[in-house]
C-alpha cells in the first residue's frame, strides 16, 4: 500500500460542485486518508485568469503510478478538461504531489511534483494536513519549504 498526495483544482465552470465530484470519484475508488479544507486560490504562472479552488487529498492504494495517472486523466476529461491548457484556465486539474517516499522520474511521471515548493496554492493545503512530512527529494518538512517559499499569490481557505 501507498499514501499518494493529489491536488486538485479547477477555475472555470461550477468550481465547487467540479471539485466535489472530483474528490468523490477519486475517494469511490481509493480509500481516503486526509482531506484539506477548500483553498481559493490566485491564478499562478501568468497564463489563467481568474481564481481556482484547490483542494489536496490523501489516498491509498496498491496500484502503479501509471495507473493512477490514467485514471486521474479520465476524471479530468469526464469534468470537462481540454488537454491543450498547460498552465491554462481548466475545469479540472489533478497532479499527484508525492507517492509515498518515492522518487519518480519517467517521461510521464515526475513524482515528488517538481513544483511544490514554489507554489503557495500547494503548500498551504499540504501544510494543513502534513506539516511534518519531509520532502524525498528537498529532505525539508513542508512546514519549511512554506517558510521558504517566495511566491506571494493570495491562499485563502474557501468560504461560500
Ligand atoms: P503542472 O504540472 O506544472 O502543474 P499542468 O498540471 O498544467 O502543469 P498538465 O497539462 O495537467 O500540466 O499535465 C501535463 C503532463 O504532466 C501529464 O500528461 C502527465 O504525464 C505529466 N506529469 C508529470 N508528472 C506529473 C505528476 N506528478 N502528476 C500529474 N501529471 C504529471
Ligand atoms: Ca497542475
Ligand atoms: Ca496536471
Amino acid at each position: 500500500m501507498s499514501k499518494v498526495t493529489l491536488l486538485l483544482g479547477g477555475n472555470r465552470g461550477d468550481r465547487e460542485l467540479l471539485l466535489s465530484n472530483a474528490v468523490k470519484a477519486v475517494t469511490k475508488r481509493y480509500p481516503l486518508l486526509f482531506k484539506s479544507l477548500v483553498y481559493e486560490t490566485e491564478a499562478w504562472g501568468g497564463i489563467a485568469k481568474g481564481p481556482f479552488l484547490n483542494q489536496v487529498i490523501q489516498i491509498e492504494t496498491k496500484e502503479t503510478p501509471m495507473v493512477l495517472l490514467a485514471f486521474i486523466q479520465k476524471i479530468e476529461a469526464e469534468l470537462g478538461r481540454m488537454r491543450n491548457d498547460h498552465w491554462g484556465d481548466r475545469t479540472m486539474d489533478i497532479d499527484i504531489l508525492f507517492w509515498g517516499d518515492d522518487v519518480i522520474n519517467t517521461p510521464e511521471l515526475t513524482i515528488p511534483h517538481p513544483f511544490i515548493q514554489e507554489r503557495k496554492f500547494v503548500l498551504e493545503p499540504l501544510k494543513e494536513i502534513m506539516p511534518d512530512f519531509i520532502h524525498p527529494v528537498l529532505r525539508k518538512t513542508i512546514r519549511v519549504l512554506d517558510d521558504e517559499c517566495k511566491d506571494i499569490s493570495s491562499v485563502q481557505v474557501y468560504k461560500k
